[in-house]
């Protein structure tokens, strides 16, 4: 199956569909898989939305979000859903490596047919129908470009909306970056279908308790090392740290995003000190190719100006090791202008 217009008769008849996004799900992850539920849900589908792992407490407000199945917690229920699945979203990622024994399974359902929404760069080879586009913001805006295509725009109600919206925002950083005028008119459309905009940016910006802003002073006044020489800032997080705040899923989102505040700093690292790997986010200005760095000493991949990998040594020795990286990449650090064109 390749055509759009193949899918779309195959959801003439109602199927039994399972919608799975990456580990530690973000906003986009959450609001694309829950938008297509919402769709899929209204046109008389059996639809499930399995993560490998719990998404952030501040996206319990997102309509059905209750209803998400978690790998980590109910692997054989989720396993159960993966065999009988007539047919598999793949949302926000673009290898089943990313998900896991969840992807171990889903490469073994040969018969199912595999349908991959994504905007992540080098997708693989695994879906039978491919809706991948590195140049869209967020893959919420892909969920509103595959309604569309499937002709049913007019279907796109509050609750779509609302999920969709969430996506757009996060993973744009409230439209500082990813932008076009294409997104900013599916936007005005989601505005029409009664997406609240003001009620949702506080929803999901002002939202946080006394400890995440104490947490965001104590990165930028005690964990921020900046190296001027390479335009770039470091923050990291220890174990104790993380026990000291009592740092819970989705509490160090957009830390890393504050050091590129600063006008010297090109590249910025947020590297955490985690259970069982460090993890480092990586994010760039310009043509600056983060993602470059990760996929090719951290495991890990993503997008051209934010990605993410992983190292399995310590937290000093990660830093170490992202330290001696920056000489050779000086030369495309240092290049970057403001006033350069990103078109
Ligand atoms: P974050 O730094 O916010 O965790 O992730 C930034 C971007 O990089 C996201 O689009 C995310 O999907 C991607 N990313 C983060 N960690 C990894 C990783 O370990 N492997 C790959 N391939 N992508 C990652
Ligand atoms: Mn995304």
């Amino acid at each position: 199956m390749e055509k759009i217009q193949d899918l779309k008769k195959y959801l003439n008849t109602p199927r039994d569909i399972l919608i799975t996004s990456h580990r530690n799900p973000d906003g986009d992850a959450i609001g694309s898989s829950l938008g297509l539920y919402h769709y899929l849900a209204n046109n008389g589908h059996t639809v499930r939305v399995a993560f490998p792992s719990e998404y952030p407490s501040i996206f319990a407000w997102m309509p059905a979000s209750d209803r998400i199945f978690i790998h980590d917690i109910e692997a054989s229920t989720v396993d159960k859903y993966v065999d009988q699945a007539d047919l598999i979203f793949c949302l926000d990622y673009n290898d089943l490596n990313r998900i896991d024994k969840m992807g171990e399974r889903i490469a073994r359902q040969k018969d199912t047919l595999k349908v991959m929404i994504d905007h992540h760069l080098y997708p693989e080879n695994f879906a039978d129908f491919m809706l991948s586009d590195t140049d869209a913001s967020s893959t919420c805006e892909l969920i509103y470009d595959f309604i569309e295509l499937l002709g049913d725009e007019k279907q796109v109600n509050q609750s779509i909306g609302e999920c969709l919206y969430t996506g757009i925002v996060t993973d744009t950083g409230s439209f500082r970056y990813s932008t076009s005028p294409k997104l900013f008119r599916i936007v005005g459309e989601l505005l029409n279908r009664g997406v609240d905009d003001v009620k949702l940016q506080n929803l999901i910006h002002n939202n946080l308790a006394p400890k995440n802003l104490e947490l965001l002073g104590h990165c930028l006044n005690n964990r921020m090392e900046l190296l001027p020489e390479y335009k770039t800032g470091i923050i990291t997080l220890s174990k104790e740290d993380y026990e000291h705040f009592d740092i819970q899923r989705g509490d160090t989102e957009g830390i890393v995003n504050y050091l590129l505040m600063l006008k010297d700093v090109h590249v910025a690292a947020f590297i955490t000190e985690q259970p069982t790997i460090v993890k480092i986010s990586l994010r760039s200005k310009g043509k600056i190719s983060v993602q470059a760095i990760a996929r090719d000493h951290f495991r890990g991949g993503g997008h051209l100006n934010a990605s993410g990998g992983a190292s399995y040594g310590t937290l000093n020795s990660t830093v170490r090791k992202f330290k001696e990286l920056l000489p050779q990449y000086k030369d495309e650090i240092l290049a970057y202008s403001p006033m350069q064109p990103m078109l």
